[in-house]
């Protein structure tokens, strides 16, 4: 009732706009302690709850222990409040920084006013228990003789090995690329977590004792029925990566890129030379468009921006979300509604609007006459309920539009994972082509082989990949030894 919400600031959009470095600056310990102190210690924390609520999920997917640490906070006890965030998670570094924070639309006090500013409190904590010197590796004081093969780095895979590490087997992790961290660091842009973080970690892991296996693309340099004679169990955590396309006429012009493909060579490129060997993607100068609307896209429009493009537009096939929650929305649901991501903001600020255009469907890619694309046709569409009940896109008569482009970035979602892996184990798939497991079993129909991430559930949230990542080494655990001690 005395304060207000307040979270992280960022930087201002016009100075971030011209380096790579992070979006965040430090919030002052007096407001994090009136954040910590305006929760409630509710009777029930829907914050933490994850619970599944008719299909969709509620609170924190990994049930962090909130509103215990933001008691501690609000006392100045942040050693405790770190070790109690780290009972629940792996890398609250990560999350802190990057996780578009459930719990703050299952918050009890969201229901009157804005919700705690849980996100911003768990990051602070995690930044001081680093600046303090109390993260240091802390090694299993028993191995158990196991050993377990892990396949992908991204945040599944580096969960299951740091939770299995710590029960006590010898863990290994094959990553294709050639840094660890999956979509940590080949996926999420510096200035949304910068990857010295990433490899912090990376390093705290290894002195645990994880081995690091790099360029190594299971399925290819090692077949995966080879790896699965090497260990005594697998994880499969090699995310959901196939990019959906846009099959139209003009798909073949040069310009047309995935957004994946932008935004890897991107990162891979400031971090081996700064930018200098020109190994990326360039936006400098180009009429660029974005088309779709998610966390991917926002991450091209960022990115372009920092390339210095010379406009912008993204495209969403959705309807622009209300304001407010809609009324089949309800709290404690994570809150469907309107909001102006960094990427957009900084476009707004240089070329004076949100780059989203709603409800817009691409007809067509058409060439300069040298195979490289020059425009965009589009038409506007509504969405209404056809003879079945489900909604579908209906073009509205008169609403073509051409549109200037230089560079088109295609960020319309993943389709699934890739094959080889899957296809050499015989792992059965689901309806949506990725890796069969129960959710909280993770074993596959493969003996020993357990499936975790993006690979079993599809594109989602790295918070939902730490929760799949520990579950999965607990499940592995059991099976390994007989019974288990792992969360
Ligand atoms: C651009 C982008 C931005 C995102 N932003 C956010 C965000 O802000 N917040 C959020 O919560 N979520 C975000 N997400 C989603 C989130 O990153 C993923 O849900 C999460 O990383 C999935 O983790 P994972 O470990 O299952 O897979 P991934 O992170 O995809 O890691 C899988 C790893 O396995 C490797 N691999 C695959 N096959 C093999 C093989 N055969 N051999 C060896 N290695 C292999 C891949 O190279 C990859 O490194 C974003 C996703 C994208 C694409
Ligand atoms: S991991 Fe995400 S959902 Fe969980 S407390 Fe942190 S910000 Fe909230």
């Amino acid at each position: 009732m005395e304060f207000d919400r307040k979270t992280t600031p960022y930087r201002k959009p016009e100075e971030r706009i011209n380096d790579w470095e992070e979006l965040n600056l430090k919030m002052p310990e007096d407001d994090l302690q009136q954040q910590g102190a305006r929760c409630m210690d509710c009777g029930i924390p829907f914050c933490q709850t994850g619970a599944d609520w008719d299909g969709k999920s509620l609170g924190c997917p990994i049930y962090n222990l909130i509103p215990e640490w933001n008691d501690l906070v609000y006392r100045g006890k942040w050693k405790e409040a770190l070790h109690r965030l780290h009972k629940t998670n792996n890398f609250p570094e990560f999350t802190g920084r990057v996780c578009p924070a459930p719990c703050e639309s299952s918050c009890v006090l969201g229901i009157t006013d804005p919700p705690v500013a849980t996100k911003s409190i768990e990051q602070a904590i995690t930044d001081k228990g680093f600046e303090e010197g109390w993260v240091v590796p802390d090694p299993p004081d028993h191995r158990t003789g196991k050993t377990v093969g892990v396949v992908g780095s991204g945040p599944a895979g580096l969960a299951a090995a740091a939770q299995l590490n710590k029960a006590g087997h010898k863990v290994t992790v094959y990553e294709r690329a050639d840094r660890i961290g999956g979509l940590l660091t080949y996926g999420i842009p510096n200035m949304k977590l910068d990857k010295s973080i990433v490899q912090r970690r990376v390093d705290l892991m290894k002195a645990e004792g994880v081995e690091f296996v790099v360029n190594t693309e299971i399925g290819f340099d090692i077949p995966a029925t080879e790896l699965k004679g090497k260990f005594d169990a697998l994880i499969l955590a090699g995310g959901a990566t196939r990019p959906r396309n846009l099959d139209i006429e003009g798909r073949d012009l040069d310009g047309i890129h995935f957004a994946m493909d932008f935004l890897h060579t991107d990162t891979k490129s400031l971090l081996d030379s700064n930018h200098e060997d020109g190994k990326f993607i360039s936006a400098k100068d180009k009429h660029v468009i974005v088309i779709g609307g998610g966390d991917t896209g926002t991450d091209c429009v960022s990115t372009s921006m920092r390339h210095n493009c010379k406009s912008l537009t993204q495209f969403e096939i959705l309807p622009k979300p209300p304001e407010e929650r809609s009324r089949d929305n309800p709290w404690p649901e994570w809150a469907n509604i309107y909001k102006l991501d960094y990427g957009q903001e900084e476009a707004r600020k240089k070329f004076g609007d949100d780059p989203r255009r709603y409800e817009v469907m691409t007809k067509k890619f058409v060439g300069d006459g040298k195979g490289n694309v020059k425009e965009l046709h589009t038409v506007q569409i509504k969405w209404e309920a056809g003879n079945n009940g489900r909604m579908a896109p209906v073009e509205v008569e008169g609403s073509e539009k051409v549109w200037k482009a230089d560079l088109v970035l295609l960020a319309m979602g993943f389709l699934g994972p890739e094959n080889p892996v899957l296809d050499q184990l015989q792992v059965e798939r689901d309806a949506r082509s990725n890796a069969k497991a129960e959710h909280g079993k993770y074993d596959t129909n493969v003996e020993g082989v357990f499936a975790a991430g993006d690979m079993r559930r599809g594109q989602s949230l790295i918070v939902w990949a730490i929760n799949e990542g520990r579950g999965a080494a607990r499940e592995c655990d059991r099976w390994l030894m007989g019974s288990t001690e792992l969360p």
